[in-house]
């Protein structure tokens, strides 16, 4: 004999969100039994699915011409099918219409205007504290963008991007859009890959152990590295420099531990002297 579907342990791929809830997912007759989202407050109805595992539907059927392909379900003796067949009206998941969570791209008008409607609800059941919602779960920090340490004219700056990626500042003609184009000069890179102790920014006596990669310039053209700290591609070297429109921040080893690299990055480029 089967277990009861409520029994049943949660399976990878369709186990129930974690923001939706009830105590028990049927009735004793059988029938869907309704919950509400711990996100919104709004009310759901859960249906077993053929392959036992449920899903939650929103509770009233919508004309299914309003309703993405993929988002059709039906109910067939309780049981809930992705809807293959021409009928004229379907059941929807709630979490396509959970105000809680991000509009999905393809939401039509109609979607949308039950959408706010649910979100106008929800609103009324906090302000009236008949419903509190449930945090979405944290979720995992995106890792730190790998930002590049330049040395340039007498400082050490901080970089809003690779090196590779760090973009002209430059306003174009005609629509004054931004310049789409590096500041490094594949055909002339101007400066070198070092490996330089921690500190030396600041002059300040360090241990030999702890190492920063830094992208030196000082070497290059004063016009060149003023090129740099005014963040242009060499096609707009002469462009007049706004350095408010620059992503450089004055390096500090404290505030900026994230972005410290203490290997070279692999480069064809010229290697440190
Ligand atoms: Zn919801
Ligand atoms: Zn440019």
């Amino acid at each position: 004999m089967r277990p009861h579907p409520a029994a049943r342990p949660p399976e990878a791929g369709s186990r129930r969100p974690r923001h939706l809830t009830c105590t028990t997912l049927h009735t004793p007759g059988g029938l869907p039994r309704t919950g509400r989202c711990r996100r919104c407050g709004n009310p759901v109805a859960w249906h077993p699915r053929r392959n036992q595992h449920h899903i939650a539907l929103h509770p009233a059927e919508l004309p299914t011409a309003h309703v993405p392909a993929s988002w059709r379900w039906h109910l067939s003796s309780g049981i809930a099918h992705p809807h293959a067949g021409g009928q004229a009206w379907c059941r929807i998941p709630h979490t396509a219409l959970c105000p809680a969570r991000t509009t999905p791209p393809d939401t039509s008008r109609r979607l949308g205007e039950l959408r706010r409607q649910l979100a106008l609800r929800s609103r009324r059941l906090i302000d009236t504290a008949a419903f509190t919602p449930t945090p979405a779960p944290d979720r995992p920090a995106a890792p730190a963008k790998a930002r590049t340490v330049v040395q340039l004219l007498l400082g050490c700056y901080l970089a809003d991007d690779a090196l590779e990626r760090i973009r002209c500042t430059a306003r174009t003609e005609p629509g004054h859009r931004r310049c789409p184009h590096p500041v490094l000069n594949p055909q002339a890179a101007g400066g070198v890959w070092r490996l330089l102790p921690l500190g030396h920014e600041h002059q300040v006596a360090v241990t030999a152990s702890r190492l920063l990669a830094v992208y030196d310039l000082t070497r290059a053209p004063a016009g060149e590295q003023q090129r740099w700290r005014a963040q242009l591609c060499p096609r707009h070297a002469t462009a007049r420099p706004d350095l408010k429109r620059t992503g450089w921040q004055v390096f500090a080893p404290d505030r900026h531990a994230a972005h410290i690299r203490t290997r070279l990055p692999h480069t064809d480029g010229p290697t440190p002297a």
